[in-house]
C-alpha cells in the first residue's frame, strides 16, 4: 500500500485528500506558495514543503520543483486533486517517471480526453453519443461559418483546448458568428495558447448531467450514478446535486452504460467523470443526451457522489494508484437519499460576482446534521487574490431533495462569516428559489432569476430589533435597569451597505420599543446574555417568540434572527470596542462588577474578542479588543468593583513582520 503522498495542490482539495489519507494511516505532504505558508492545509498535513514565491508557475504549476519536494519528502505517491497540474499530461508523465505513482490516469488518457475534439471523436467512434457539430480541422473562417449554417442557429464554438468556460461562446444569428469566432480565438490563444476551435448544436435550456466513473488496473469499471450540475452561472457550475432529480430508471442505466463505455474505450483508470449535455425541453428522454467531454481527475463536486453511495472516492482513487482491485462491485452501489453542493465564494454577488479576496475574521458554518463542510479556510485566513476565490463547500444530504435543500439553506443562514464580502445570501436565495414547486432546473436558470437572486433584501422587524439591543449594554436577565443610563430613548447608529437606519430605543417605566424610521414596534420579555459566540438575543414581538444572535467584529455586526440574516454596520457609542479608545487602554464604562477577566497577559488577541465581562445592574457589558495586538497587563480581578473610567487593562498592537525586521 502507498505509506506516503504529497498533495500537489491547496485550499479546499489538499485538506480533504489530506482527511482521507490520514484516515488510511498514510502520511500527508503539502506544498505551499510562500503566500499559503500558514493556510490550513500545510497545517494539517505531516509535512509543508515551501515552494518559491510568485505566480503558481513557480510553485503549483512547477513540475520539476514539485517532483523534487517528493523525492526531498520520500513521498510515494502524488495527488493532483483539481485545477493547476491535475490534467497536465506532461506532470503525469514527470511525476511516473520520477519513481512516485500519479493518483490518477495516464498521461495518454489525459492527453486524448485533453482536447475537446479529439476527445468528441474517440467517443463518437466508441458508439457514444456526441453534440451533433463540426470538429474538423479546417479552421478557415469561411468553412466555420459555413459548418455553423450547417448545423443550424444557435451555435456554440468551442476552443477545443478550452475549461472553465473560456474560448466559449455562443452564437444565435448568422451575422453575430464572425467578431464571436474571432473573440473565442483570441481568448483561447491568450489561454491555452491555442486556437482551434469546434462548433456544437446549441441545446437550448439544457441539463448538465454527468456520471463518476472509477476503473482500476484490472480491468474493472463501476459507474457511482449520476450528479446534476445544470445550475450554473457563465457556464460554470454553482450547484452540484446527486442523484439527477427526476431521472428514469431507464435513461440513468442508458447513461451511465454510455459513461462506462466512453471509460473502457479509452482504457481508463482511476476516477474520472463523464459530462453529459442533456435536452430537457421536453422532459429527459434515452436518445437526449450527449458526450461533452470527460474529466480525468477528481472533481470539485465529489462529495454529493459521496453522500449518496457511502464511497470515498479519494479512498479508491488511492487504492488504483497502489493497483489494488476496486473493493466494490457495481451491484453493490446503491443511492441512498438525496445531497446538495453549494461553492460558497469570497465574491459579490450584488456587484456582478467580482471576487473579494481578503481575510475572513471570523468563518462559523453551521455544521449541523446532515452537513458536511469542505473548507480549505479558518477564521484569520486571508483568501488571497491569487487563486481561485472558493471558501467552502457545503453539502448537505436528506432522505429527499426538499429537506436536502432546505437544509443547505437554514446551514447557509445560520452561518457567520464576517470579513469579506460572499455569495452566501445569493446561494441561500437559490436554495429557497429551488424549494418551490415545479422549479425550473436547466443551464440558465440562475441568469433567468439573476436579479432577485442577488436582490438584498429588507431585513424584518425583529431582525433590526436585535441588530439595536445587540447594539447596547447586555442585561442579563431582562432590560429592566436600563435608564441606569438615563436614557428615554436611545438613539442607534446602524446601517446595511451604507445606508443608515433611523432607529432608537425606547425605554419606559415597564415597556421599551423599538422606533424604526416611522413606526414603533414593542418588544416584550427581552432577554439578552453573552456567551462565547456572540450574543444571544430573543424577545416578543405581537405575541410571537423571536430568538436569534448577533455578532460583531470591529464596525460589523452580523445578526441571525429565525434562520434569516443580515450585516450590519454599527456606530453606536455604546457599542463595545467604540467605548474604548485605541490608546491600548481599556477602561470600564460604568461603576460596575467586574465579572469575568477572559485573557491573560502576554496573550494575543483578535479584533472582536472579549477582553471582560462587567456588570451593572444586572446587566453585562462585554468589552472587546479594539484591535488585533497583546495584553500587556491586567489591573482588574474578577469581582472587582470598579468605577467609571478606570483603567482595566493594557493591550498594545501588533507590530507586524516588517516592524519587527526594522
Ligand atoms: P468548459 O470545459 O469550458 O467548462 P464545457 O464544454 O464543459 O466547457 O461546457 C460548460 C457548460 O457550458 C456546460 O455545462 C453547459 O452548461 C454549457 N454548454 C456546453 N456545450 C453546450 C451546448 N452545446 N449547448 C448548450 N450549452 C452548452
Amino acid at each position: 500500500m502507498i505509506e506516503s503522498i504529497l498533495i500537489a495542490n491547496r485550499g479546499e482539495i489538499a485538506c480533504r485528500i489530506i482527511n482521507t489519507a490520514r484516515n488510511m494511516g498514510i502520511r500527508t505532504i503539502a506544498i505551499a506558495s510562500a503566500e499559503d505558508r500558514d493556510a490550513r492545509h500545510g497545517r494539517m498535513a505531516d509535512q509543508l514543503i515551501l515552494l518559491d514565491d510568485g505566480p503558481a508557475s513557480q510553485n503549483y504549476l512547477n513540475i520539476s520543483a514539485i517532483i523534487e519536494a517528493a523525492k526531498h519528502s520520500r513521498a510515494q505517491a502524488i495527488h493532483p486533486g483539481y485545477g493547476f497540474l491535475s490534467e497536465n499530461p506532461e506532470f503525469a508523465d514527470a511525476v511516473r517517471q520520477a519513481g512516485i505513482r500519479f493518483i490518477g490516469p495516464s498521461a495518454d488518457t489525459i492527453r486524448q480526453m485533453g482536447l475537446k475534439d479529439e476527445a468528441k471523436r474517440l467517443m463518437q467512434a466508441a458508439g457514444v453519443p456526441v453534440v451533433p457539430g463540426y470538429l474538423g480541422d479546417d479552421q478557415s473562417t469561411d468553412r466555420l461559418a459555413e459548418e455553423a449554417e450547417k448545423i443550424g442557429y444557435p451555435v456554440m464554438i468551442k476552443a477545443r483546448a478550452g475549461g472553465g468556460g473560456k474560448g466559449m461562446r455562443l452564437v444565435t444569428e448568422a451575422g453575430a458568428f464572425i467578431p464571436a469566432l474571432e473573440s473565442a480565438k483570441r481568448e483561447a490563444q491568450a489561454s491555452f495558447g491555442d486556437d482551434h476551435v469546434l462548433l456544437e448544436k446549441y441545446i437550448s435550456e439544457p441539463r448538465h448531467i454527468e456520471v463518476q466513473i472509477l476503473c482500476d488496473s484490472h480491468g474493472n469499471a463501476v459507474h457511482l450514478f449520476e450528479r446534476d450540475c445544470s445550475l450554473q452561472r457563465r457556464h460554470q457550475k454553482v450547484i452540484e446535486e446527486a442523484p439527477a432529480p427526476d431521472m428514469p430508471e431507464a435513461i440513468r442505466a442508458t447513461m451511465t452504460k454510455a459513461a462506462i463505455t466512453a471509460a473502457r474505450s479509452i482504457n481508463y483508470e482511476n476516477a474520472g467523470t463523464v459530462e453529459f449535455i442533456v435536452d430537457s425541453a421536453n422532459g429527459l428522454s434515452e436518445t437526449g443526451f450527449w458526450f461533452m467531454e470527460m474529466n480525468t481527475r477528481l472533481q470539485v463536486e465529489h462529495p454529493v457522489t459521496e453522500a449518496i453511495t457511502g464511497i470515498d472516492i479519494v479512498k479508491a482513487q488511492i487504492e488504483i494508484a497502489a493497483g489494488h482491485s476496486l473493493s466494490f462491485t457495481q451491484d453493490d452501489i446503491t443511492i441512498t437519499g438525496h445531497a446538495v453542493e453549494a461553492r460558497l465564494y469570497a465574491e459579490t454577488a450584488e456587484e456582478n460576482f467580482r471576487p473579494a479576496p481578503g481575510i475572513i475574521h471570523k468563518l462559523a458554518l453551521a455544521e449541523t446534521a446532515g452537513i458536511r463542510i469542505d473548507s480549505g479556510i479558518d477564521s484569520g485566513d486571508r483568501v488571497s487574490p491569487s487563486y481561485d476565490p472558493l471558501i467552502a463547500k457545503i453539502i448537505s444530504t436528506a432522505a429527499d431533495r426538499l429537506t436536502a435543500m432546505t437544509r443547505r439553506a437554514d446551514t447557509l443562514n445560520n452561518s457567520i462569516i464576517i470579513g469579506t464580502d460572499t455569495n452566501r445570501a445569493f446561494l441561500a436565495h437559490l436554495a429557497e428559489h429551488q424549494c418551490a414547486e415545479d422549479a425550473p432546473l436547466h443551464t440558465g436558470v440562475i441568469a433567468d432569476n439573476l436579479a432577485s437572486l442577488t436582490q438584498t433584501r429588507q431585513p424584518s422587524d425583529a431582525l433590526v430589533a436585535m441588530a439595536a439591543i445587540a447594539c447596547l449594554p447586555c442585561p442579563s436577565n431582562s432590560f429592566t435597569g436600563w435608564r441606569h443610563w438615563g436614557a428615554g430613548e436611545i438613539p442607534l447608529s446602524l446601517s446595511i451597505s451604507g445606508e443608515p437606519l433611523k432607529l432608537s430605543l425606547l425605554v419606559g417605566q415597564d415597556s421599551y420599543s423599538l422606533q424604526l424610521e416611522d413606526r414603533q414596534i414593542t418588544l416584550d420579555s427581552p432577554l439578552a446574555k453573552t456567551g462565547k459566540t456572540g450574543r444571544h438575543i430573543s424577545f416578543v414581538i405581537d405575541g410571537q417568540l423571536h430568538t436569534g444572535q448577533a455578532i460583531w467584529h470591529a464596525d460589523k455586526l452580523v445578526v441571525i434572527c429565525d434562520s434569516t440574516q443580515a450585516s450590519f454596520e454599527t456606530y453606536s457609542a455604546m457599542t463595545t470596542s467604540r467605548s474604548n479608545s485605541h490608546d491600548g487602554q481599556i477602561t470600564a464604562p460604568m461603576s460596575s462588577v467586574v465579572k469575568a477577566v477572559n485573557i491573560t497577559t502576554g496573550q494575543q488577541i483578535k479584533t472582536g474578542d472579549v477582553l471582560v465581562l462587567v456588570e451593572a445592574m444586572k446587566m453585562e457589558y462585554p468589552l472587546t479588543a479594539p484591535f488585533d495586538g497583546i495584553v500587556e497587563d491586567i489591573s482588574c480581578e474578577t469581582g472587582d468593583a470598579v468605577t467609571d473610567g478606570q483603567i482595566l487593562m493594557h493591550i498594545s498592537q501588533q507590530a507586524d513582520d516588517n516592524d519587527k525586521t526594522d
